[in-house]
């Protein structure tokens, strides 16, 4: 399959993803019971995976959207992230932030930190993938659907310059 002049080969399909995504859900029905959990789903990403595991969750929660916007700083290394959209008051309240994809964890620590600064009780993490390869942060993942090779990956949610993101399933760059 070519997606923007770019090779790419099935890795999971649909019918792959809706069993560990259930899989998610069953966990969190049970461990989240009690919480009154806010999901904050990570923007753009993660909207399908959000979707699909919401539909699954039967325990009283909350809904919300942040989207981590990303500028360059003067250094020419230095990226700083803000979140953008969290209207909540989250003090004392337990967060799960939901992310398509976890790669070296820089993204998800730049949110835990300023989520921080607001007082929650606790804050959690769901991710669709995770590159255990790629992670090299100290933070541990709460739920994890799918580990994954340590390649590019596109669907589902997730782009490539854009396009792929409505696929129904994922695909794995093929060199
Ligand atoms: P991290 O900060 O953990 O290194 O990277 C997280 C972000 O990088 C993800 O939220 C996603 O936007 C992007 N990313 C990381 N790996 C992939 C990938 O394989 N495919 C796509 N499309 N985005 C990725
Ligand atoms: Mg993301």
């Amino acid at each position: 399959m070519i997606i923007n002049n770019k090779k790419f080969k099935l890795l999971l399909q649909a019918s792959e993803i809706n069993s560990v995504v259930e899989e998610v859900a069953e966990r969190m029905n049970s461990s989240l019971k009690n919480e009154n959990p806010l999901f904050l789903v990570v923007l753009n990403g993660a909207f399908m995976f959000a979707a699909d595991l919401m539909k699954k969750i039967t325990i009283d929660c909350e809904l919300s959207f942040i989207k981590v916007s990303s500028y360059e700083g003067t250094s020419s290394t230095s990226s700083l992230k803000q979140i953008l959209g969290l209207e909540e008051n989250i003090e004392g309240r337990t967060i799960v932030i939901i992310e398509d994809i976890i790669d070296t964890g820089f993204t998800i620590e730049t949110i835990i930190n300023q989520l921080q600064q607001k007082k929650p009780a606790a804050i959690q993490i769901a991710t669709l993938l995770y590159k255990p390869d790629a992670f090299c942060k100290k933070f541990s993942v709460d739920y994890i659907a799918k580990s994954v090779p340590n390649e590019f990956l596109v669907g589902y949610g997730l782009d490539y310059n854009g396009r792929g993101r409505n696929l129904a399933a994922i695909y794995i760059a093929d060199k």
